[in-house]
């Protein structure tokens, strides 16, 4: 590897990576954007993508690519109790569901055709320096090391990462007890909606995706699921506490060879700065997945940390302000959307609570109305809609 002198260095080419690196590419900044594996590839992740993100896809210039790939769109969200309570809420404006093996390397090719020097298969194992005397990092792949020159560094690196250890990033001192899994069936149509079936200890959602198939994922307590077996013993395990989910699989398919899994999955607040380098993404923080407003965030988030990065070069911000400001305006958009997720999570992982919740949203739909609105950016009226994106 060679070194030359980027403007901008990205850590990680999921949603926050591209959409930061991208970003800074249609302003004509020099960028290299570093990610481990190789697209394309499987991720835990429920892929539903709320109305907001078309915006943020289109900024990207996502709009054809995805118009290409034929993604089924998404009117309303229901969650299922293990008794049978249900409640249905349907989207201010169209979400839609797209694999993340598909997503990211769309948006890894139009970062690539913007001039981004992406490097795959590529881990950032070091990070040193600051805005005043620029940064070095340290890249590792299967032909060796190589150290790389920014000027800023952004990173994304996801829920949890090798690079947090080197950053000596604090969250890792606190045990995270969540599991995630994900796999993709061929099953019975779910037209237009995703479905949420919990279970004591975890959830469930089932949503489709394009080519027919259906992306199945859930989140669970880690000591349910030590308890129940693991993954085979789980899967059978929360069919047997809510029959609308056996309904479903038994007529289902797997079409994943495996289950994909990952531990630890951290809900607790993180800095959005660590020294001068920008965090973006769940590197930042990770909502409830419940809210389906990751990828929103982590789109809008990287949009945010190029911008801030574009106006320090522009001169419009110096080195001092640049990572205080960023920081306080990530916790102005996100912090109250994560705390409220946390509180709405912590709920449905209790099926008595939640089927007298559900109950009361029934009869008061403002209510749920407005839980869904707290937890997220409503798109205004006007702005490009998923199904604008999708026809
Ligand atoms: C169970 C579950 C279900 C979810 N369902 C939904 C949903 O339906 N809708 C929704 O909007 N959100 C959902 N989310 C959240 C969503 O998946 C995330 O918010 C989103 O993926 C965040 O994108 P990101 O770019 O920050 O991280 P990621 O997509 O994880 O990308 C980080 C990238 O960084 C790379 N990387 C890590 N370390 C390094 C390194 N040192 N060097 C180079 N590269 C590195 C990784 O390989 C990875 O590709 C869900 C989350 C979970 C856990």
């Amino acid at each position: 590897m060679n070194s030359p002198i980027y403007d901008a260095a990205v850590v990680g080419g999921g949603l926050a990576g591209c959409s930061a690196a991208i970003t800074l590419a249609q302003q004509g900044r020099r960028v290299v954007l570093f990610e481990s594996k190789h697209y394309p590839h499987h991720k835990v992740c429920g892929e539903f993508l709320s109305p907001e993100c078309a915006r943020y896809l289109h900024d990207l210039g996502l709009t054809p690519a995805l118009r290409a790939l034929c993604p089924p769109v998404v009117h309303s969200v229901a969650i299922i109790a293990p008794d049978g309570t249900r409640w249905e809420t349907h989207l201010r404006g169209v979400g839609f569901s797209l694999s993340r093996y598909r997503l990211d390397q769309a948006l890894a090719q139009q970062s690539r055709c913007l001039g981004v020097d992406l490097h795959e298969g590529a881990t950032v194992t070091r990070i040193d320096g600051d805005l005043n005397h620029g940064f070095e990092l340290e890249a590792r792949s299967a032909s060796g090391s190589g150290s790389f020159s920014a000027a800023a560094v952004i990173v994304a690196s996801g829920k949890r990462s090798s690079l947090d250890r080197a950053l000596n990033r604090s969250f890792l001192r606190t045990p995270q007890p969540y599991t995630g899994l994900k796999a993709h069936f061929r099953g019975a149509p779910l037209p237009g909606r995703v479905d949420l079936y919990t279970f004591p200890g975890g959830y469930c959602g089932l949503g489709e995706v394009e080519n027919g198939l259906t992306n199945v994922c859930l989140l669970v307590r880690t000591e349910v699921f030590q308890r129940v077996g693991g993954v085979e013993g789980l899967i059978a395990w929360m069919q047997a506490q809510n029959p609308g989910l056996k309904r479903w699989f038994n007529t289902a398919e797997p079409v994943s060879e495996r289950w994909l899994s990952i531990s630890q999955v951290p809900f607790l607040p993180k800095p959005a700065v660590e020294g001068d380098i920008l965090i973006a993404g769940d590197a930042a923080g990770l909502i409830a997945p419940l809210t389906g407003d990751g990828m929103s965030m982590a789109l809008r988030g990287g949009q945010m940390a190029a911008r801030y990065v574009q106006r320090w070069q522009a001169d419009e911000l110096n080195a001092g302000d640049l990572p205080r400001l960023y920081a306080a305006e990530w916790k102005r958009t996100f912090d109250r959307r994560l705390w409220l997720g946390r509180r709405l999570q912590a709920c449905l992982f209790q099926p008595r609570l939640l089927s007298l919740g559900l109950r009361i949203l029934n009869r008061l739909p403002a209510v749920g109305q407005m839980l869904v609105d707290q937890t997220r950016e409503v798109a205004q009226p006007g702005q490009l809609a998923a199904d604008q994106l999708v026809e």
